[in-house]
Formats: structure tokens, sequence, C-alpha cells
């Protein structure tokens, strides 16, 4: 006998049955999304052995419109333990799925990324932080920089360079770090619109046992290259990020202290994406929104907007097809960055120069002016729109490489402001 394909009409009767029989307001965060990772219905596009139903992306949508519906908390998906969950799933060995994915779905474990250094950013295959195999384990030293949530993270993706002296993307590995360990210091920056969501991190002899290598030596540019795909896909998602649902109920306590603890380095992530839903109730609230020159802008971004949105859903719809992740997620995220600032014009016209108040006595209670200091950090994060649009221009339109004199070279002998 044959199973038959799941459809749109029996995901949703199922998931609304089971969520009917198990959802309740009253259980403790973890033990709920416990029973969610075990049915299958908190990641359902995953495979079956590793927590999920192997639905299509599709009607994994319908999936999330149904807990919406009744406003049922998910497994823990935002941050940076996605793009850990969504990394490991790909390239971690059996142990590494095993140890970290269920606690990265319940929020029990969270991450950061150690990629960025402070002379490597966009040229991210240029890190020079090394891991040495000494003994019988990796031993770490150097520096990254723009680590977001180190200081709440219990695990590190780290980048880091086991080889100098074959060419840069060859010589660096992947590992799964422990950042609460004497090797590592964590060190907050503060940024401009007064958040401290990143940090600097030192490492000095820090260890890692060999079996927190991800993938195979030498091979961990393909291993980063996955996070980075799902990060880039992942930029036009970060709209809801650090929202929390004003219902009672113990579920919902844990969640927004998650929020307030956890989540803490995303608060401002809401207005970095411009707060567009809030343009239109800033118009009518001022009445700017009799001026025709404002009205066309307003119609302007909207529309702009709405084109990002579609643009997002087609490449969801690609996924579906079983198109591997590709530019779409480039594309997604350049459209985003371009909604971001365009809204920041926007609040900007509406608000004339009360937008640069900040504090309690500012429009919104400063919230527009934190959306022009947030802004800008979407043209950076994730790889920067001149990154984005060199990705476009040679992955979709098949224009010639940007030339390159560092690629087919031993890395030790590529020209750099440091000494490796
Ligand atoms: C909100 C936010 C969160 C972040 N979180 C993390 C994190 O958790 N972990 C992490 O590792 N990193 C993180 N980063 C760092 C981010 O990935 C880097 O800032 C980004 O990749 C750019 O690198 P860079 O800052 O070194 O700039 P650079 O690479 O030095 O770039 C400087 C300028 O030169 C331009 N440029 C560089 N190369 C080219 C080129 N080939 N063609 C055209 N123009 C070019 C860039 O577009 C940019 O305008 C975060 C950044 C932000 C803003």
């Amino acid at each position: 006998m044959t199973m038959s394909e799941p459809t749109e009409v029996s995901v949703r009767a199922e998931v609304r049955a089971w969520l009917e029989a198990n959802w309740s307001p009253d259980r403790g965060l973890v033990e709920w999304r416990n029973m969610l990772i075990d049915s299958g219905w908190g990641v359902p596009s995953w495979p079956k052995e590793w927590f999920g139903r192997e639905l299509p992306v599709a009607l994994e949508m319908v999936v999330e419109e149904e807990m919406k519906r009744i406003d049922a908390v998910g497994v823990a998906k935002t941050g940076i333990r996605r793009l850990a969950a969504a990394t490991l799933l790909v390239h971690g060995s059996d142990m590494q799925r095993e140890k970290f994915l269920r606690r990265s779905l319940t929020g029990e474990d969270t991450w950061c990324q150690l990629f960025s250094e402070p002379g490597s950013g966009s040229d991210l295959a240029g890190a020079t932080t090394r891991a040495e195999f000494r003994g019988n384990r990796w031993v770490i030293n150097g520096q990254k920089v723009w680590t977001t949530s180190a200081h709440h993270a219990d695990w590190g993706l780290l980048l880091a360079r086991t080889d100098s002296n074959v060419p840069k993307h060859a010589g660096l590995s992947y590992f799964v770090l422990d950042i609460h360990q004497p090797g590592v210091e964590v060190r907050p920056l503060r940024q401009m619109n007064g958040y401290a969501s990143f940090n600097q991190v030192f490492f000095t002899d820090a260890e890692v046992p060999p079996e927190m290598l991800v993938g195979e030596v030498g091979r961990g540019w393909a291993v980063a290259t996955t996070t980075l795909m799902h990060e880039r896909r992942g930029a036009d998602g970060i709209r809801s990020w650090g929202m929390a649902s004003d219902r009672p109920g113990r579920v919902y306590d844990e969640e927004r202290a998650e929020i307030a603890t956890v989540m803490e380095p995303y608060k401002w992530y809401p207005q970095r994406a411009g707060r567009v839903d809030l343009v239109l109730e800033r118009a009518r609230a001022t009445g700017r929104g009799s001026d025709p020159v404002v009205r066309q802008e307003i119609a302007k971004l909207l529309t702009m907007s709405k084109a990002a949105e579609w643009t997002a859903l087609r490449a969801r719809a690609a996924q579906m097809q079983g198109r591997p992740q590709g530019p779409e997620g480039s594309l997604g995220k350049l459209v985003s960055s371009h909604v971001a600032r365009a809204a920041a014009r926007v609040h900007t016209l509406i608000s004339g120069a009360d937008a640069m108040l900040s504090g309690e006595d500012g429009p919104m209670g400063g919230l527009i002016a934190e959306i022009l200091v947030s802004v800008p950090a979407g043209s950076i994060a994730g790889g920067t729109d001149e990154i984005q649009r060199n990705i476009i221009s040679e992955r979709v339109l098949g224009m010639p490489k940007e030339p390159r004199t560092d690629n087919d070279r031993p890395f030790r002998d590529v020209p750099k402001n440091l000494v490796v």
C-alpha cells in the first residue's frame, strides 16, 4: 500500500487536529517545543529522522498559518541558531546533529557566528584566525569581530585557517567551538543606535576537540557557504524578529523572557528593516498623507515593498520545486535593504526634523530615530549590497568575474595588511 501524498487540505486538517489536542499556553516553553519537535510539526520540511516530516516548503507555510491562527509558539528558529541548525543538518556528523539540533530548536543552546575578522568581512575567505592540530585537539588563535550575540552564546560557528600553503578557499575549516572556555574572551561593542549586539572575540589557545570539526579539514568554505546562503535567504524574514505575543500564559511568559534576554541583541531588527508597517499610520497621525509629494513617496515605497515580498515568495516557490538555494536569496537580500532605506527616507519626509529626536520625547518614543540609525546595518550584515550586486552580476546575469589576483596562489603569499 502506498501512502497518499500530503496536500494542503490534509496537512491543514492534520496539524489543526494535533494543535487542538496538544496546544496549551500553560505548558513550559521547552516542554512545548519538545512536543512540537517530537510531532514533526516544529520543522515540517526537515528529514523524518531529524524531527521533520519532509513536507515541501509550500506546505510548511500551511503549518505556520495554522500555528499563527491560534498564536501557538513555534520552535526557536530565529538568530544564529537557525543558521547553526540549517548548517549542521546538511554538513554535521550524526553525533553533531544528535547533540545540537534538538537543543537549538528548543532554544536551550544559543549560538554565534564567528566568521568576520578585522581584515576579512566581504573577503571572508581571507580569514587569518588559525586552527592548528596539536596532540589530540585543535588549538585556535586569532580574533573575530562583529560577532552578534557572542555574549549570550553557548557555541560558536567558527571559520578558521588550517593551511596557509594552499589557495585561500582551500585552507579553511569549519568548527563548532565552546564559547565558555578560558581561551575565549568576548568584548562587547556599542553601535550608533545605542544597542550592544556585537562583540569582538579573541582566541588564545582556545581548544576544539576533533569531533567538533564540521565536514572535512580544508572544506570549510563549502560549509560556510551553506551558512551564508541561509543567512541571506533569511534576510527578508527579520521583520518579525523580537516581537512577542502579549497574551497571558506560562509559555508566552517564558517566550517573552527569552526575547528579553537571549533575543535582546535582535530587538532593533524590525527597525533595521525600515518599519514599512508604520508608514500609513504615521502619515495619518501627522496629517502628512494629504501632501501629494509625501503620498507619491509612500506609494513608491509600498509598491517596492510588495514587490520584495513577491520576490521572497518566488524564492520560496523555487525551493519548493526542489531547486537548490541560489541567486534568489541574494536578490531578496538586496531588495530588502533597498526597501529599508526607502522606508527610512519616507519616515523622514513624514516626521520632518523631528525624526532625529531620540528618546521618549521623539516621535513614537524615539522609534523613528531608531529606524534611521538602524537601517544602514541591513546593507552590511550577511554580505554588503556591493557584494550582493557582484553575486547577481556574476551568477545571475553571467557577467565576467571580478578580476582577482589572490585565488590561485598559496594564502601565505597573498599580500595582506596583517602578519599571518
Ligand atoms: C547587523 C550586523 C550583524 C552582523 N553579525 C555578524 C555575525 O554575527 N558574525 C559575523 O561573523 N559577522 C557579522 N557581521 C559582519 C558582516 O558580515 C560584515 O560586516 C560584512 O560581511 C562586511 O564586511 P566588513 O565590515 O569587513 O566590510 P569590508 O569587507 O571591509 O567592506 C568595506 C566596503 O567595501 C566594499 N567592498 C568590499 N569588497 C568589495 C568588492 N569585491 N566589490 C565591491 N565593493 C566591495 C563593501 O561593500 C563595503 O562598502 C554583522 C554585520 C552587521 C552590520
